[in-house]
């Protein structure tokens, strides 16, 4: 697998879907020369000479988020909405995405299995929650 400066990047600013940064992750530990080239973008992205993440958000500009994601798998979004992610994962294919969103339904499926576990359900959506809490009221302190 080639490890673009792109996914360097996005592995830094924690945008990959999780397996492909387990991946790098450990293509990291055993590769120095990957680790310096990793290092040198981060010191050329804050030294402000080059913005590699900025290129990459740009290309993945129309992806949907992980937290967009989870609430189109649980069909909690606008009808819009769905309808342009459900073309970017079905139509565009985006890799990433897919992923991430086959990483999200395999963690569902197995909170299906357990139906009365809704606090890891909370979990796994935490960064859907404010979206979601708005549905429900306030816990009682
Ligand atoms: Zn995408």
């Amino acid at each position: 697998m080639s490890i673009s400066d792109e996914d360097l990047l996005a592995y830094a600013d924690e945008l990959l879907p999780a397996d492909a940064a387990v991946q790098l992750e450990a293509q990291l530990r055993d590769d120095a020369a990957l680790r310096e080239r990793l290092q040198n973008l981060l010191d050329q992205r804050d030294s402000g000479a080059v913005s590699v993440g900025e290129i990459w958000r740009h290309e993945r500009l129309s992806c949907p988020t992980r937290s967009e994601l989870g609430l189109y798998l649980m069909q909690a979004l606008e009808r819009k909405r769905a309808d342009y992610i459900a073309f970017h994962l079905k139509t565009v294919g985006c890799a990433y995405c897919e992923a991430t969103f086959a990483e999200l339904q395999a963690a569902v499926a197995e909170l299906d299995d357990n139906p009365q576990d809704s606090r890891r359900r909370e979990q796994l959506f935490a960064s859907s929650a404010g979206l979601l809490k708005k549905d429900r009221s306030p816990d009682p302190q």
